[in-house]
């Protein structure tokens, strides 16, 4: 048995320590039920447990690689086989929700939907949302800076947090567990944490900002025949719907025919549309909103902006049509897939997506190429599906990163970088902020323990 490992369950007892079968026994991440690797799997029950565990790795010179619901999309959580292992799925209680100051304060590993669900309850809206709501954690949000369904209403994650807990490599214990909106005393250190995917310390509780919970929520799905036309009906519908708008999400041809044919879902309209998009909006009126919100939609389709509507008239309907942008699964089941995530200004967006379909079939003319996104928030996502056995993770890269040069456009719009991504780092970001970024991890993590691999290139 090695001294770290002593250690560890001396200090945080037997059971919050597994090793050999126990550790094997977990999948890799969401994307892979490979066994894990790793020396060991620590789930600490509290900060001060964690704090003692981060000292005594510290101590031993012993790399960890912070977990939370493993959903990650670029590989930042999976660990190497000499990392240990540190899980913050024992860390899940919602502390305290303050209806008057709308905020929830969280340990760092409960869910997503646990605290949406929790809000709920007190009339409140957590307002992130996402495919993975009931895996991911809140820890896992922070240190993603996750996006999501809702960004172009409430803005990304580091828009919900007002403060937080954090444990640093050493063990130190930072608590900046700020309730209010406005707070400019010195520096916001909370921000060292957001989007900085654990590797500058690890996120232990959470102060989360609430919102009014819209009490309307009307969904349409709307086929349109080019990417002007759907430029041109956002701008409408954020102008025309007051600010209710909470959800844009459009799908390219190849993605609405992938889903409703190999991914399983109902085609709610036909199949030959060049752009599908679902959005919804929620708002405190729910008559006059659905009033408005049809009436708009109307307008669209007699201004010939939209080509076919569907308008869910039941929750269950509804929830068929998110299924179909958010269920994709099957529509990667047994085929190599190359996920990826930028992002670019939206009048850059449809050039981007043919020139990036182009190459890929000209590369791999039995593949397909999918094109989805929150393009609200200039991101697009797309599904790179060569078909053929030879085609290489980097050979996908070179092809989707390519042309972002020409727009300014990000590799990285709300997944991060992990590991997938360090070698492209550099196309979005200058040497100058990675040198900052490097002495930032250097400072607060000299011994480069705190996820060491990750985001940085070496
Ligand atoms: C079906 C599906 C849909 C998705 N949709 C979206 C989407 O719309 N938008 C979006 O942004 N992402 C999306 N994702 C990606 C993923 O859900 C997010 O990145 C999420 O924030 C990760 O949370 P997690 O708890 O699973 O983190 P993990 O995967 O466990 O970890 C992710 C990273 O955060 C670090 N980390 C985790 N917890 C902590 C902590 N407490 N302290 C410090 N570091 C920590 C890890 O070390 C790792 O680097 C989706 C994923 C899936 C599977």
């Amino acid at each position: 048995m090695s001294d770290v490992l002593t250690a560890l369950r001396a200090a945080l007892g037997e059971d919050a320590v597994s090793t050999g079968p126990a550790v094997a026994a977990r999948a890799t991440s969401y994307w892979d039920a490979a066994p894990t690797r790793a020396r060991a799997l620590v789930r600490p029950r509290d900060t001060a447990a964690v704090s003692r565990m981060l000292a005594i790795c510290h101590a031993h010179d012993q790399p960890v690689v912070t977990q939370g619901g493993l959903t990650g999309c670029v590989a930042g959580a999976v660990a190497g086989a000499e990392e240990v292992i540190l899980s913050l799925e024992r860390m899940n209680a919602i502390e305290a929700i303050d209806p008057l100051g709308a905020t929830a304060t969280v340990q760092a590993g409960v869910t997503l939907q646990a605290v949406q669900d929790a809000a709920r309850a007190h009339d409140l809206l957590f307002a992130l949302d996402l495919g993975a709501r009931g895996s991911c954690t809140i820890g896992g949000n922070v240190a993603t800076n996750a996006g999501g369904i809702n960004v172009l209403r409430y803005g990304m994650m580091r828009a919900l947090v007002l403060g937080l807990e954090a444990v640093l490599a050493d063990g130190t214990v930072i608590s900046s567990l700020n309730r209010m909106l406005k707070n400019n005393a010195g520096y916001d250190l909370k921000q060292l944490m957001i989007g900085t995917e654990g590797t500058l310390g690890v996120v232990t509780r959470v102060v989360l900002r609430l919102h009014p919970r819209p009490v309307s929520r009307d969904a349409a799905l709307v086929a349109m025949d080019s990417f002007d036309q759907v430029t041109t009906l956002l701008g409408r519908m954020q102008r025309d719907l007051a600010g209710t708008l909470s959800a844009f999400e459009v799908m390219w041809n190849g993605y609405y025919r992938a889903a409703t044919d190999t991914g399983g879902h109902r085609a709610a309209m036909g199949r030959e549309h060049p752009f599908y998009v679902l959005l919804q909006a929620e708002g405190a009126d729910p008559a006059g909103d659905a009033a408005r919100f049809a009436q708009r939609l109307e307008a669209a389709l007699e201004a010939g902006l939209i080509v076919d509507a569907v308008m869910p008239q039941s929750e269950s309907e509804r929830l068929a049509l998110w299924a179909v942008r958010e269920n994709f699964e099957a529509m990667l089941a047994g085929r190599q897939t190359f996920l990826y995530d930028v992002s670019l200004p939206v009048s850059a967006m449809a050039a981007y997506a043919e020139a990036v379909q182009a190459a890929c079939a000209a590369r791999w003319p039995q593949g397909r190429c999918i094109v989805f996104g929150h393009i609200a928030d200039g991101n697009v996502h797309l599904f790179v599906q060569p078909g053929s056995d030879e085609a290489t993770h980097a050979d996908s890269d070179a092809i989707v990163y390519a042309p972002l040069a020409g727009c300014e456009g990000s590799v990285s719009a709300e997944h991060g970088i992990g590991t997938e991504k360090i070698g492209w780092l550099n196309r979005s970001r200058s040497a100058a902020e990675i040198d900052l970024m490097r002495l930032l991890k250097r400072s607060l993590d000299p011994k480069n323990l705190l996820n060491p691999g990750r985001v940085l290139p070496p």
